[in-house]
C-alpha cells in the first residue's frame, strides 16, 4: 500500500477527481480510509451503485402495499426490507411486524419453493440489483414460466450501471473525471459497454476489486491514464474480470429483459438505465400478474414517472445529492442525528452498501 501510494504522489502533477461508482467499493475505502492515504488533490467521490438506494421510492411503495395483503407473501434480499416507503414511513419489516407475510431471500430461485409449498398465496418477489443480480432473477422467471407457476410474480427493479456513470457525466453538477467501475459488474458484462462510455465521453476509466490494494492499484492506474491524457478502459482487476465477461449470464439477462429507461431515485430517469421483462415474460410481473394487488397500478419501467413527480425520502435527506457524489454524508444535516442505521431515514443509511452507512460504521465524527 505505501509503495503504491507513493506511486501515485510521483505520478499526479494536478488535482484529480475520481468516483468510486459500487457501494462495496464505498465501504472499503472508508473502512480502511484509503481516501485519507491519497495525495493531496487527488479526490475520491462516492457513486450511486448501491441497488438499495436507488431502487425508485415507488417500487418500494407498491412493495409495501403488496405486503399487506393477506393473499401475498412478499419476498426480496435482507436490505430492501428496512428501507422507508414515501408514504407511511413504514418499512417491509415494520409491516411484517404488523402481521404481513415478509420473507427474506438469499436467491432468487427460493421463491419457486415457496410458491410450490403455499400454492393458495401469491408469492412476489422484488427483484433489485445490477446487472449482478439479474442473471439470477432471469433465471427464477425462466424456471417459473417452464414450472408453469401460478402464484408467482415479479415486482421487477433492475437498473444498469453503465448509463448511470454517464448520466452523472452528463449532469450539470458534474465533478467526476475518472471512474472506479465495480468488478463485480465487470465480471458479468464484461468491457464493451465500458469501451462505448469512454469513446462517447472522453474519459477514463479502471474496473477495480474491491481490497484495499486492487482499489489502491485501480485508483493509479486511473490517474496514469488522466495524467497521460487517455480515455480508456483499464482492467486493474484481471483475475476475475475477463474482456467478454461472462457470456452465459448476459445471454440470461438478453432473453428475459429488454432495456428501458428508468427512474434511478436520485438521478431522476436514466435513459437505458433499466431492465424490464420482455413481453414474452411481462405476464410474469405482477402488474399484469394481479392488477388489483395494487392500490396505485405499478407503471412499467418504460412509463414510470419522472424525478420531480416520484415520492422523494424526507425533506432533510440528501439522498439523491449523495449517490451524484455532490455531497459527502457528514454534509447531511440528519446524520448520525436523527438519521442513524438503528432508525435510518433514506436508504444510504439503510443498506449494507449505502454510503452514509459506511460513514456511520467508519467514521462517524
Ligand atoms: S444521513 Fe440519512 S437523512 Fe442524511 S442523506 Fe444519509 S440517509 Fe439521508
Amino acid at each position: 500500500m505505501e509503495r503504491l501510494a507513493a506511486q501515485l504522489a510521483a505520478t499526479a502533477t494536478r488535482p484529480w477527481t475520481l468516483m468510486e461508482v459500487c457501494g462495496g467499493q464505498t465501504h472499503a475505502i472508508v473502512r480502511w480510509g484509503l481516501d485519507q492515504l491519497l495525495p493531496e488533490g487527488i479526490r475520491l467521490i462516492h457513486g450511486p451503485g448501491c441497488p438499495v438506494c436507488v431502487t425508485p421510492a415507488a417500487t418500494l411503495d407498491a412493495a409495501l402495499d403488496l405486503a399487506r395483503q393477506p393473499e401475498v407473501i412478499l419476498c426480496s434480499y435482507g436490505d430492501m426490507l428496512r428501507v422507508p416507503g414515501s408514504r407511511s414511513g413504514d418499512d417491509l419489516l415494520g409491516v411484517r411486524a404488523a402481521g404481513g407475510d415478509v420473507r427474506l431471500l438469499t436467491s432468487p430461485l427460493q421463491a419457486i419453493a415457496l410458491a410450490q409449498s403455499h400454492p393458495d398465496r401469491l408469492v412476489v418477489f422484488l427483484a433489485v440489483g445490477f446487472e449482478t443480480t439479474a442473471p439470477a432473477t432471469a433465471l427464477l422467471a425462466r424456471q417459473a414460466t417452464a414450472l408453469k407457476l401460478a402464484n408467482l410474480a415479479l415486482l421487477p427493479a433492475h437498473v444498469r450501471v453503465v448509463p448511470a456513470m454517464e448520466a452523472i457525466l452528463n449532469g450539470p453538477d458534474n465533478q467526476v473525471q475518472g471512474f472506479l467501475a465495480a468488478g463485480h459488474v465487470g465480471a458479468v458484462m464484461g468491457t464493451a459497454e465500458l469501451q462505448g462510455l469512454v469513446q462517447r465521453q472522453g474519459v477514463s476509466v479502471v474496473i477495480s476489486g474491491f481490497e484495499p490494494v486492487e482499489l489502491m492499484a485501480g485508483i493509479l492506474r486511473c490517474v496514469q491514464l488522466l495524467e497521460a491524457g487517455e480515455s480508456a478502459v483499464a482492467n486493474a482487476y484481471g483475475r476475475v474480470v475477463l474482456e467478454g465477461g461472462n457470456p452465459e449470464a448476459q445471454q440470461l439477462i438478453e432473453a428475459v429483459f429488454e432495456v428501458v429507461d428508468q427512474p434511478w431515485r436520485g438521478l431522476g430517469v436514466i435513459p437505458a438505465g433499466g431492465l424490464a421483462l420482455r413481453p414474452a415474460y411481462a405476464a410474469l410481473e405482477v402488474g399484469h400478474h394481479r392488477p388489483q394487488l395494487l392500490e396505485q397500478p405499478q407503471p412499467s419501467a418504460a412509463q414510470q414517472p419522472q424525478e420531480s413527480q416520484e415520492p422523494q425520502h424526507p425533506p432533510v435527506c440528501i439522498a439523491g445529492q449523495i449517490l451524484r457524489g455532490v455531497r459527502r454524508p457528514c454534509d447531511c444535516p440528519a446524520f448520525g442525528s436523527s438519521c442513524t442505521p438503528e432508525h435510518p431515514l433514506g436508504a444510504p443509511m439503510v443498506s449494507s452498501e449505502g454510503a452514509c452507512a459506511a460513514y456511520h460504521r467508519y467514521r462517524p465524527n
